[in-house]
Formats: structure tokens, C-alpha cells, sequence
């Protein structure tokens, strides 16, 4: 929750002139130093209108991020449940207002069969989503999937971004073994929430933004925060979701999983697009950036709303984790289709050709769940990554999981473009602690061994 005086401080903030070049040349050198940002000095890297300076904070993010993570991008997939839903968002295609739109929950054949669909492409992670209806109709339609997921597949993590939950219902969730749950704020600026969300358990906004709160107090330390950007000022958010990540650190000891970008598109159905704040390619570029220099140690989330080319470059400045191969219908990958139903989507390549410009950029593809299911997770991930020895787990795990897609699901193009990344990779200085054992593994591997990790 922020509270009234730091709310009262960001509004203030927008209004303030850009700090002297000076001063931003501190912060940057204070956020690659990884002490990260404050609210406030997010919102003046943000204020800065100087083209040198918001290079110069570009580059820091990439810095940033590989000291970080090293050059593992990590890789999932999104399953639509259901697009039946109680809200009337007013941007999103899925609002029960919108009568065009043909409405589906997957029953739990269903769910599996999407589920091994995604498996299929060589995913190992899924992020379940849906509407609002099912999850008021009651939690054990979601656990009932998450459990059905794991016991049927050989997906390996479950994270879901689903409507904020009672304590109770958030247990019930850790009980089926979630990995992340996710909820975005959509805006932190109160004003405007009520207005794109005029009804239904949406419209609350306290409990929406109390959500993570009570995630935390069921057990589930992994929770990822975002925004969608296009509501408000952009600079307001960016400001807010580090306060309120700074305050959640504070008062329960555990800082967010991960940071979703979403940027607002145009969702067939929906009553609003121009809204009058939305954010331009390099806008979202300086938004990332920020976010990455702010809070050093989260994951940063990109998903297929945005196109390959600008994905492939936010690589560059902060994003550690995207979806590919994706749809947004419920059964949409059964179905063969892509570009789904809630909003639209801009990147429709491939897992495979995700994979290979991946590395054809120099960055390591990774299928990794280890660190959730070695129980590093909330703090005991944080405290690994602060003291940078997390890119030593990253890296050979991603190594291994990367060298199973290869001999299990890719293209023929992949496999050979992946094979000289896995010999580049590993003749790096940041496997060279496990390199021996790291060899022996994936020889393993090749002799039909699968699910080995650090
Ligand atoms: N129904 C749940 C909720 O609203 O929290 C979770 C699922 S909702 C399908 C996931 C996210 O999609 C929302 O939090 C929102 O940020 C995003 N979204 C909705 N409409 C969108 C649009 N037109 N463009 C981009 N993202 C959108
Ligand atoms: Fe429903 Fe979520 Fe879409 Fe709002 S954003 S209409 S709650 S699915």
C-alpha cells in the first residue's frame, strides 16, 4: 500500500524541473554501483530530456543487468484459461461489457491439452491467466489446474496472474505448488483506476494493491508486480510501483520476483485506446531501463505485446524473462491459432525462432525453474542475487536446460546455431566454478538424462 505522504511526494515529482546533469551523473554511478534507486531518483532519471544522459542510462541498465544475471534470458509461455470475466475494464478486451466476444473456460481435458501443446514447443514454464469469473466462482477451479498441470505434464513451474485473492485462497494456491503469482496495478494513480475500472471487485483499489500483502502472509514469497503502461503518466507509475516494491521490502522483508512492462494495445472490444498517455518505443525503452537501475535485483518481464525487434533490443537493457510462441484465447494453441483474443499481440514468431535470434543476439536461452524448486525463493533468491552469485546458478542451469530443448525440440537451424552458444558459453568465466561437473551433466544429457540442475 503507499502510502499518503510518498503518493502526495510523487505527484509533486511530476511537476519538478529536470535535476542538473551532475546530479544525474551521480545516480547512475550509485545504481551501477547496484545500491539501486529510490523513488524519487527513478523519477529524476525519468525527468532528464537530455538524448546524452538517457543513453548514458540506457547503457547502465545493460551493465546492470548482465553483472546481475549474465546473459541467461529466461523463457515461458502464457495459458488462457478463461476470457469469462466480471470487471468492465475498460481497455481490456475480455471486460463483460464487450458482447462480440465469443466467451470460454477450459475444462480441465482442456487445460491439459493447451498445457501439452506448450510443452510440446519445448516450454517449461507457464504463466496461467484468466478473467475474473472463475476465480469468483472459487479458487479450486485454479488449483485444481495448477495441480492437474503438474501432475500430467512435465512443465516444471506454474506461475499465475489471476485477480488479487483472500489469505486463505492465496494458501490454497501455495498448497498446488505456485510459482509466481502475479497481479498488475494497472495505474497507481487513484483517479484514473476509477475510471478504467468502473465496476466489479476491480473497482477496489485498496484491495487490489493490498494484494501481495496477503500473498505474503499465505507463504507465497514469489510475487511479480507491473503496470500497464498507457493509463497515466508514465513517469507517476514508475515512480509508484518502486515505492510500493521499497515498502513491501520494507514491511515484510521480501522485494517482488519480477517486473511486468505491459504497454496498452489495441484489444478488439475494448472502449478506450487513446487514452492520452501512451508511451512511445523510447519511453518504454527508458522505462525498462529505470526499472532495471531502480530495482537491480528483479526479474523484469517483456512479454509478445510487443514486436521482435524492440524485444530482442530491451534485452539489451534490462529484460531478463519473455513469453514466446504465445496465444491469448483459451485453447488457442490447440486450436493452431496465434494472436489471441485479449489484446493484440506483435510478436508471432516462434519458441523455435525466438530461441535462435536469442542467440544470434549473444544471449544464452534458459528453461530453468531450479531456484523454485530448490526452495530459493523470497528473500533466499534476493540474498543470492545481491551478492551477484546468482549468475552462477543461472548460467550452467541455463546451459543444461538449454542443451534439452536442443536435443528435444529444435529446428535444425536452431541446433546449430545453439550448439556454438552452449561451446561459447561454456568455455566462460562464469561457469568456471562447476565447469567439470557442469561437463559431466550434460554429457549426461546427451545420453537421455533430463531435469538436472544447481
Ligand atoms: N483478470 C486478471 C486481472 O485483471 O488482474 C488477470 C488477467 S488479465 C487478463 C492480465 C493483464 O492483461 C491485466 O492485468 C492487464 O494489465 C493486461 N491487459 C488487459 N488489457 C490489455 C490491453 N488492451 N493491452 C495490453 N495489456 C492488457
Ligand atoms: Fe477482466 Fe482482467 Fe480484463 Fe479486467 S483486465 S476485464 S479483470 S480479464
Amino acid at each position: 500500500m503507499l502510502n499518503e505522504g510518498n503518493y502526495g511526494r510523487i505527484c509533486e515529482a511530476l511537476n519538478s524541473h529536470p535535476s542538473p546533469n551532475e546530479r544525474i551523473a551521480e545516480l547512475l554511478q550509485k545504481s551501477i554501483e547496484l545500491k539501486g534507486l529510490t523513488f524519487l531518483e527513478a523519477g529524476e532519471l525519468l525527468n532528464t530530456n537530455d538524448s546524452g544522459l538517457q543513453e548514458e542510462i540506457i547503457n547502465a541498465a545493460g551493465r546492470v543487468k548482465e553483472l546481475i544475471y549474465g546473459k541467461r534470458v529466461v523463457l515461458f509461455a502464457p495459458l488462457y484459461l478463461s476470457n469469462e470475466c466480471a470487471n468492465n475494464c475498460l481497455y481490456c478486451g475480455f471486460r463483460k461489457d464487450n458482447v462480440s466476444l465469443a466467451r470460454r473456460t477450459l475444462s480441465s481435458e482442456e487445460l491439459i491439452a493447451e498445457a501439452q501443446k506448450i510443452e510440446s514447443m519445448g516450454h517449461k514454464r507457464i504463466l496461467l491467466v484468466c478473467g475474473e469469473k472463475p476465480v469468483q466462482n472459487g479458487i479450486s477451479y485454479v488449483v485444481k489446474a495448477i495441480r492437474g498441470i503438474y501432475e500430467k505434464t512435465n512443465i516444471r513451474r506454474v506461475n499465475v496472474n489471476i485477480a488479487p485473492l483472500s489469505t486463505e485462497d492465496f494458501r490454497h494456491l501455495k498448497e498446488a505448488g505456485i510459482g509466481t503469482y502475479q497481479s498488475f496495478q494497472e495505474t497507481y494513480h487513484r483517479e484514473q483506476y476509477s475510471f478504467y475500472h468502473p465496476c466489479g471487485t476491480k473497482a477496489d483499489y485498496n484491495w487490489r494493491i493490498t494484494s501481495f500483502e496477503r500473498a505474503i502472509e499465505a507463504g507465497i514469497d514469489d510475487y511479480g508486480m507491473g503496470v500497464l503502461f498507457g493509463l497515466y503518466d508514465y513517469r507517476f507509475e514508475v515512480m509508484a510501483l518502486v515505492c510500493h516494491a521499497a515498502e513491501l521490502e520494507r514491511n515484510w522483508g521480501v522485494g517482488p520476483h519480477t517486473v511486468s512492462v505491459p504497454r496498452l494495445k489495441k484489444a478488439f472490444g475494448s472502449a478506450v485506446f487513446e487514452t492520452g498517455f501512451q508511451i512511445n518505443d523510447r519511453q518504454l525503452m527508458l522505462t525498462t531501463a529505470v526499472l532495471r537501475l531502480a530495482l537491480p535485483y528483479t526479474g523484469i518481464i517483456m512479454s509478445t505485446r510487443e514486436p521482435g525487434f524492440l524485444r530482442d533490443r530491451l534485452l539489451d537493457i534490462g529484460v531478463s524473462q519473455i513469453s514466446a510462441g504465445s496465444s491469448t484465447a483459451p485453447g488457442g494453441y490447440s486450436a493452431g491459432e496465434r494472436g489471441g483474443t485479449q489484446f493484440q499481440l506483435e510478436d508471432n514468431r516462434t519458441l523455435d525462432e525466438v530461441v535462435r535470434d536469442i542467440c544470434r543476439a549473444g544471449y544464452l536461452p534458459s528453461f530453468c525453474t531450479a531456484c523454485y524448486r530448490q526452495e530459493r525463493t523470497g528473500e533466499r533468491f534476493m540474498a543470492l542475487a545481491k551478492v551477484g552469485e546468482i549468475k552462477k546458478l543461472c548460467q550452467p542451469n541455463a546451459l543444461l536446460t538449454f542443451r534439452e530443448f536442443l536435443l528435444d525440440f529444435a529446428s535444425e537451424e536452431t541446433g546449430l546455431q545453439g550448439k556454438r552458444v552452449l561451446k561459447r558459453f561454456l568455455e566462460s568465466s562464469d561457469v568456471a566454478a562447476v565447469r567439470e561437473s557442469l561437463v559431466k551433466r550434460l554429457a549426461d544429457i546427451e545420453t537421455g538424462k533430463r531435469d538436472i540442475y544447481y
